[in-house]
């Protein structure tokens, strides 16, 4: 489809669109005038393209280039959570997928501990904040090269491509640690939160669903081990 994506190329839109509709306008007068292109002919033959031409195209320039952008705002609603600004499932599934078959790396999934209390004793705001803050920390924890997003509630997945399961431990108790050292602001008071990780490695011989649900596992005995702590399935 006829796509305008920039400024410019609308300009080169209008400037196209007319030089197309005088030359059209040129060869129609020619061949069906009784004179050809006469001195006569060339007036009207002109200005005619050149009054309608650059005032429609310029409309429907405007109107692709409005339509692109609308676009653009609405893959990146689709692709981002609103409210942390992480990526989204869909589009976190998007990317790994992107990564290719045989892509190596490290899975974590991370759950607020105890988020239900928190909600009870503080308010579904401040359990909003928390989860805002959590996931900064995960953005944030993940780089360079980590893909973090908001799984659904209090839950988020990250993707560390080409990082060994050690590796990701370490990223991983390192983001636990920064989550469980700061004092949330709510009201008057504070709150301290913390979360459990599970970890699941990919060795490119399984599928993502199988990576996760290790890592579920994993985080799974992370709970039911008191919480606020990493753990893998892989022994380490
Ligand atoms: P655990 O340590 O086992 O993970 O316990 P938990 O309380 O964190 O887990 P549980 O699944 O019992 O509770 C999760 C709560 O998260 C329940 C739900 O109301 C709340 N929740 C889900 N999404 C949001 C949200 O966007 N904002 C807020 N404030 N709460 C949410
Ligand atoms: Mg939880
Ligand atoms: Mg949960």
């Amino acid at each position: 489809m006829l796509g305008i994506t920039t400024n410019s190329q609308k300009w080169y839109f209008v400037a196209c669109v007319t030089f197309v509709s005088l030359a059209v306008s040129w060869v129609v007068t020619g061949l069906t005038a009784p004179d050809g292109l006469s001195r006569a002919a060339l007036v009207p033959s002109t200005l005619a393209p050149l009054l309608i031409a650059p005032v429609a195209s310029y409309w429907a320039a405007c109107r692709l280039l409005e339509i692109h952008m609308l676009n653009e705002k609405l893959l990146n609603l689709a692709a981002h959570d609103q409210m942390t600004s992480l990526y989204s499932r869909d589009h976190f599934f998007r990317l790994i997928a992107g990564l290719g078959r045989d892509f190596q790396g490290s899975f974590l999934l991370a759950d607020i501990d105890r988020f239900k209390l928190i909600n009870d004793t503080h308010g579904h705001q401040a359990g909003d904040e928390v989860i805002r803050f959590v996931a900064g920390v995960l953005k944030t924890g993940v780089q360079p090269g980590g893909i973090a997003a908001r799984f659904g509630g209090e839950e988020f997945v990250a993707c560390l491509p080409d990082v060994s399961l050690k590796a990701a431990m370490q990223k991983a108790e390192e983001i636990r640690l920064v989550v469980g050292e700061k004092a949330l602001p709510v009201g008057t008071e504070s709150l301290l939160c913390s979360i459990s990780i599970g970890i699941g490695y990919q060795d490119g011989s399984r599928t993502v669903e199988a990576v996760l649900r290790e890592a579920d596992e994993a985080l799974y005995a992370a709970k039911n081990s008191g919480r606020n702590q990493v753990k893998s399935m892989g022994g380490i």
